[in-house]
């Protein structure tokens, strides 16, 4: 016995043809391959259909649920007296909702207080533009404890809300949910843990609460589990899509205890990539470890006047309890001396279940998936169905869709937006459904006409095996660059390559060629669908070329199955090939027709209107000092109405330094009678060259923020102390080189002391302090009902600013 050393290409009948599939070759009969093709896709099909329907959010319980559930109704009630109306830190709205959650959590018998404190932002944000950045808060900390606590469980999520809006998601789901589990915990056994509930204050703001929560609460000091709940958006899954580093442990309970576990590591490493923060942030350090969990579909709505609680999917809402109470009974009674784990783990969603595998497996299992399509390559070529010049040309050309579908996801919504402008201001489109099938569309449209054109010359087998070696490199540069996101690649590639391996070996005449490629397939399916589903809400349309990408790569994974739907390679001559061609090109057609129309439909069906308005965004900024004021956008290409108020680029950083730096669009506005904030010099001293200067800096109005700049051409800031509190001085560009910002201002002032070396005579110092609301304004002319707001932190502000001398 020994291994035939030439491919073997005579013998029995049917005669294989080069360049066929193997999956294809038992299939010379038209009927069979159709049935094949048939069989194929209804069984990727249900597969698909089983993926996405896991990842539905559960019913609502209604009210009258068992006292030992998590109810969706009963939370909702909550919901409501929470987002009432916006309540901004430091607002009298905000005053009340911290009423409502101290007399719900007393009511349930917990110890329940108030932490009232002046807390720095936690680590360095994207919000400190204007300066140090602290803030006033009162976080509502209540405590279940435990019968025989090994630690702490700290459920968390923030009661504040944006300016803008009323925060029915963002986050009043959150808290809503933990009050009501709060509620079920305290009415079953008692957990063996500390729970620990916090609702934090000025998340919106500078994650204050968190921060100071974390920093300086008695509670915290030993650290804990921190399970941070969160909103972005109204509807869709929740995603447990943060965790702390070395997560293997945590992984494996979140998969165990949280009845609907959605989560991925790749998730992880997209959020670490994105500029975004949470109240999670503030827990990052030694001492704690925990999940951070969101849903985020619906993110039309997020930070705006239209985040109310009807806005809110009881679904998501449920699922958000569910797992938060089902974590928090583990965790309630796991031993949490030992939670760390040397290693993050990989997991991503099946139906059923969190697939999870230790992080160290990353590397090994990327070379497997290398050396095994590297093998089925080399069995491919000796088995006489692709010559080496075709496995390489297979190779390169495989690259043609991996690129051109993100590359058209990106043109085809740079259209679209061309078309409808206002899209730019918004994180995702109000009915974004159209858009995001249209890209589907697009990509098969791509892989198909690429298949077309391609197979003939280069042949199925070759093709194949270049789109699984793509995959394979992907899952090596992977698990280098984002280890949590190696699977995404690296698994349907081994798959891939185990199918066809399958499908090289067994009796060509039988089902089995085409059973193991469609296995293969599925595996693609099951771990790709999802992602392409989550990856849209996740990155928005602007970054649609991303969910391109992925559905690209599960079609190359499809490749032999999407194979069978194509009339066999080089079985015809003549006039039947050339009709087999020309029916090869036709799903290709009808998909590029599907993209265009569902596109079409997309711009018909998501029109704005007073329910979906335009979102605009505008300020007001005055110089109490001269009485000059404008108007500023931070709309690039602004809308008509916005239009209305700007009319050229400025820089606003000499003027208003708190509102940070970067160009905004600008336009003339009448003065308004508002006072600037008050600066009164409390003490001053002068000793060995340096000037001590203690200040009271008091809002004239009830106001969201107050900023205090020093022009650094006056003096240089040594040391600066903000209600008694030191600050880091780190020095700002332009002309304003120090600068403070105080979010949630009492109304008796806040005390600065300013120890700096003067440079020539007096200091400049800059005030300003900032309210929201346009509506009193004059020359204010009210949106029509089609016209929004963005959701941003500085829309409808109303900033006054004045320079002192001291
Ligand atoms: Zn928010």
């Amino acid at each position: 016995m020994g291994a035939p050393t030439t491919p073997v290409t005579t013998g029995t009948p049917p005669r294989p043809i080069p360049g066929v599939h193997p999956a294809s070759r038992a299939l010379t009969r038209p009927r069979r391959r159709l049935v094949a093709a048939a069989a194929a896709l209804v069984a990727l099909a249900a597969v698909g259909a089983g993926s996405l329907l896991d990842l539905r959010t559960p019913a609502p319980k209604s009210a009258d649920a068992p006292a030992g559930a998590f109810s969706a109704g009963r939370a909702y009630e909550d919901v409501q007296v929470i987002a009432a109306r916006s309540h901004v830190a430091g607002s009298p709205a905000n005053e009340e909702v911290r009423a409502h959650l101290e007399q719900q959590l007393r009511g349930l018998g917990l110890e329940t207080e108030v932490q009232d404190t002046v807390a720095p932002e936690a680590g360095q944000l994207s919000g400190a533009a204007g300066g140090a950045t602290v803030a006033r808060v009162r976080n509502v900390v209540a405590r279940l404890p435990g019968t025989d606590s090994t630690g702490r469980v700290f459920l968390v999520s923030h009661y504040d809300s944006v300016q803008t809006g009323p925060g029915g998601n963002d986050d009043a789901a959150g808290t809503s949910t933990i009050l009501e589990v709060a509620r079920a915990l305290t009415t079953g056994p008692r957990p063996r843990n500390d729970i620990v509930f916090v609702l934090t204050d000025a998340e919106e703001a500078c994650l204050c609460g968190a921060a100071a929560f974390a920093a300086s609460h008695p509670l915290a000091a030993d650290g804990g589990v921190v399970l941070n709940l969160e909103a972005r958006g109204s509807t869709g899954p929740v995603i447990m899509f943060e965790t702390s580093r070395n997560n293997a442990k945590l992984v494996d309970i979140f998969g165990r205890a949280a009845p609907h576990p959605v989560g991925t590591s790749f998730a992880v490493e997209i959020y670490r990539a994105l500029p975004n923060d949470t109240d999670f942030t503030a827990f990052l350090d030694q001492k704690f470890v925990g999940l951070n969990s969101a849903y985020i579909d619906g993110g039309a709505i997020y930070h705006t006047p239209l985040d109310t609680p009807a806005a809110m999917d009881r679904g998501s809402l449920q699922q958000h309890g569910d797992n938060a109470l089902g974590l928090a009974r583990e965790f309630g009674d796991t031993d949490l001396t030992d939670l760390r784990s040397g290693h993050d783990a990989t997991y991503f969603p099946v139906p059923g279940g969190l697939v999870r595998y230790p992080g160290w497996l990353t590397v090994p299992l990327a070379l497997l998936a290398v050396a095994l399509v590297g093998t089925l390559g080399w069995l491919t070529r000796r088995s006489g169905r692709a010559s080496t010049g075709r496995l390489a040309a297979g190779f390169a050309l495989a690259l043609v869709p991996i690129v051109a579908a993100p590359v058209a996801a990106q043109l085809l919504w740079l259209a679209i937006t061309t078309i409808r402008p206002g899209y730019a201001e918004l994180l995702d489109p109000y009915r974004p459904i159209w858009y995001r099938l249209a890209v589907l569309a697009l990509a098969t449209a791509i892989l198909f006409t690429w298949y077309a054109l391609t197979r003939r010359r280069i042949g199925p087998a070759a093709l194949a095996v270049g789109g699984l070696a793509w995959l394979a490199l992907l899952g090596v540069l992977l698990a280098v660059a984002v280890p949590g996101g190696a699977y995404l690649t690296t698994v349907p590639a081994l798959a891939g390559a185990l199918g066809g391996l399958v499908a090289l070996r067994t009796r060509q005449t039988g089902p089995w060629p085409v059973v193991a490629v469609t296995a293969a397939a599925a595996v693609g399916v099951v771990i790709l669908l999802p992602t392409v589903v989550l990856l849209f809400p996740a990155l928005g349309m602007a970054m649609g070329g991303v969910a391109a990408l992925v559905a690209v790569l599960l079609g190359l994974v499809a490749l032999p199955v999407v194979d069978l739907l194509h009339p066999q390679a080089g079985g015809q001559r003549g006039l039947l090939a050339l009709r087999a061609r020309r029916l090869a090109v036709l799903p290709a057609g009808a998909a590029a027709v599907a993209a265009v129309v569902l596109a079409g439909v997309g711009l018909g069906v998501d029109r704005f209107d007073a329910a979906h308005p335009a979102p605009t965004h505008l300020m007001y900024a005055m110089d109490a000092g001269t009485g000059q004021a404008r108007w500023l956008s931070h709309e690039s290409d602004p809308q008509p109405w916005t239009d209305g108020y700007v009319d050229g680029v400025t820089d606003v950083g000499d003027d208003f330094p708190g509102l940070g730096d970067g160009e905004l669009r600008a336009g003339p506005a009448q003065s308004a009678n508002l006072p600037a904030p008050k600066l009164e010099v409390l003490a001053d001293a002068t000793a060995g060259g340096e000037r001590t200067l203690r200040l009271r800096l008091t809002p004239q109005r009830a106001a969201r923020l107050a900023t205090l700049h020093v022009d650094t051409s006056t003096a240089t800031v040594l040391r600066a102390e903000v209600a008694g509190r030191s600050v880091p001085v780190e020095p700002r560009a332009g002309k304003w080189g120090f600068g403070l910002v105080f979010h949630a201002p009492p109304a008796e002032g806040i005390e600065v002391t300013l120890t700096v070396r003067p440079i020539a005579g007096q200091v400049a110092l800059r005030a300003m302090d900032a309210n929201d609301g346009l509506d009193a304004l004059p020359g204010f002319r009210p949106r029509p009902p089609a016209v929004g707001v963005v959701g941003s932190h500085s829309s409808e502000m109303l900033a006054v600013a004045r320079t002192y001398p001291i």
